[in-house]
């Protein structure tokens, strides 16, 4: 039956592109956060909050018009990209209108200065396709390539496995078209220059605010040429602590590998099939990207890397492990028949600290998450100077987890653990999956009570009614 705000919603984006179907509602409900999926299999998907209307946009006008009768009407708004998000960033957990940006795929490229203009429902993949068929990259390739959105990347602070060399997508960014929950349109850099001193960067007050803040349209994104080479490299160091160094010193000497990810043993073994591997062992993945013109210069970084890894102890493994890895890299993420068959649950935490920790952080977050029933593993990349990012994998051993409503209990206790020993022990909550319900209660110890007023504020002064995606970010 049609209501008012179904009447004023239709008259904005026409009866075809609005729906409050039950297989909707059900679909639009969840993203990609294991508990989600893991609630959608119980009895328990009946109480799950659905939202109350769909809609389809194709224009920013139309999304400013459903913004001025949301808020209007205090009705909560939920932005929604792909849906990939592994956090519940898109969970209407007070229902209200999703507004699905998928229709918004236009792209222009500037080749003469290097940047891309696209909007926001683009999928990460569809723009990779396109720049490289005219012979640039944007760099950025997170597991979630083929399924997550441009604005969804820029809502969660995304990063790609390419991140040591090309940057986060905060480093890609130069200007925002955000529509703000009182229906205005703004840019956050205009002129889309690389820099400026006009105090603070209003980018970054976007990037990551998981739909709170507005609803970001249009991105205008930095882009590069296309490689013409990568090239591959492993090592096997005696130790976690081993490889830790040789990053550092790699980092040090200022080579950027495009991907540098260093596993611990346990999931060295699984991803790289190294049978004997001895527990203090860790397992490190390099590659290099660069043109033919720059060929020597990749030989170079190569050969410096692998001496200063051999000093460290290790043992040369040759690129095929990381080629391999990098080939299949989206596999593992698609229902593993395998695990479907063991009935096993798994979910990652991603974090991040400083060199000086990197160790004692995996090792506290294993001690309080791990149990008879709770397995962990890890591995680091995304680094930069200072430090790196942990990706810590729990899986639970728990058989039929589907069927046993302790389960979702095992899950969260293992997560609110694992978060709690993050921050007790010098760790900052996540490093790319973003905030979303999870490590919503964490905001404030996270960001120190000031300056979780601040945010606070920010929000109080751009969103009065509270509409834009309630419940997240611990708003
Ligand atoms: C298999 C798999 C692999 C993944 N690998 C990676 C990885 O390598 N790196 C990484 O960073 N992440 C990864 N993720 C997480 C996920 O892909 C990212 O969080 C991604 O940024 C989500 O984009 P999306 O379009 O799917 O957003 P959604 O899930 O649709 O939304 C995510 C959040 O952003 C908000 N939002 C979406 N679009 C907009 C917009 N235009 N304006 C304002 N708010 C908006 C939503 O309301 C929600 O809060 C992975 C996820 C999966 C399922």
């Amino acid at each position: 039956m049609k209501d008012e705000i179904y009447e004023e919603l239709e008259s904005i984006v026409g009866n075809e592109n609005i729906s409050t179907r039950e297989a909707d509602k059900i679909a639009y409900g969840r993203d990609s956060f294991p508990l989600k999926i893991m609630q959608y299999r119980l009895p328990a998907i009946l109480e799950q909050p659905f939202p109350d209307y769909i809609v389809w946009v194709d224009s920013i006008q139309q999304i400013s018009q459903i913004l001025k009768v949301a808020n209007r009407r205090k009705i909560p708004v939920i932005p929604y990209g792909g849906g990939a998000g592994v956090n519940g960033g898109i969970v209407p957990l007070t229902g209200g209108i999703v507004i699905d940006l998928k229709k918004l795929r236009r792209i222009e490229i500037n080749e003469e200065s290097n940047y891309v203009l696209c909007q926001a429902g683009v999928i990460g993949q569809h723009l990779e396709d396109f720049l490289n068929k005219k012979g640039y990259t944007l760099g950025h390739l997170p597991s979630s390539l083929t399924t997550s959105t441009i604005g969804g990347f820029v809502a969660n602070r995304s990063a790609g496995a390419l991140s040591s060399l090309y940057g986060n997508i905060e480093d890609m960014v130069l200007d925002l078209e955000v529509v703000l929950p009182n229906g205005k349109i703004i840019h956050t850099n205009k002129s889309r220059v690389p820099r400026k001193a006009t105090g603070p960067n209003f980018n970054e007050l976007f990037i990551g605010s998981e739909g709170t803040l507005g609803i970001i349209t249009d991105i205008c994104l930095s882009i590069k040429r296309a490689p013409d080479i990568r090239e591959f490299a492993g090592f096997l160091f005696p130790t976690l602590a081993a490889g830790f160094r040789a990053i550092k010193k790699i980092m040090n000497l200022g080579i950027r590998p495009s991907i540098i990810r260093l596993y611990e043993a346990v999931e060295a073994r699984m991803v790289y099939h190294i049978e004997d591997i001895g527990k203090e062992q860790s397992y490190l993945t390099l590659s290099f990207d660069g043109y033919e013109e720059t060929k020597e210069f990749i030989e170079y970084q190569k050969k410096i890397c692998t001496e200063i890894c051999l000093k460290e102890g290790a043992q040369d493994m040759g690129p095929e492990g990381g080629k391999i890895w990098f080939e299949h890299r989206l596999d593992m993420y698609y229902p593993n028949p395998d695990w479907i068959k063991m009935n096993v649950l798994a979910d990652t935490i991603d974090v991040v600290t400083t060199f000086d920790n990197l160790e004692n952080l995996f090792y506290k977050m294993k001690e309080a998450i791990q149990s008879k029933r709770v397995n962990v593993m890890a591995h680091w990349s995304h680094f930069y100077l200072e430090g790196g990012s942990m990706y810590l994998i729990f899986v639970m051993l728990e058989k039929d987890t589907e069927k046993d409503p302790r389960a979702s209990r095992l899950y969260k206790d293992a997560w609110m653990k694992g978060l709690k020993a993050c921050i007790e022990n010098g760790g900052s909550i996540s490093h790319h999956h973003g905030i979303g319900i999870f490590r919503g209660q964490f905001m404030e110890q996270e960001l120190g009570p000031g300056t979780f007023e601040i945010l606070k504020g920010i929000k109080q002064f751009l969103d009065p009614n509270g509409i834009m995606n309630p419940g997240k970010l611990g708003l």
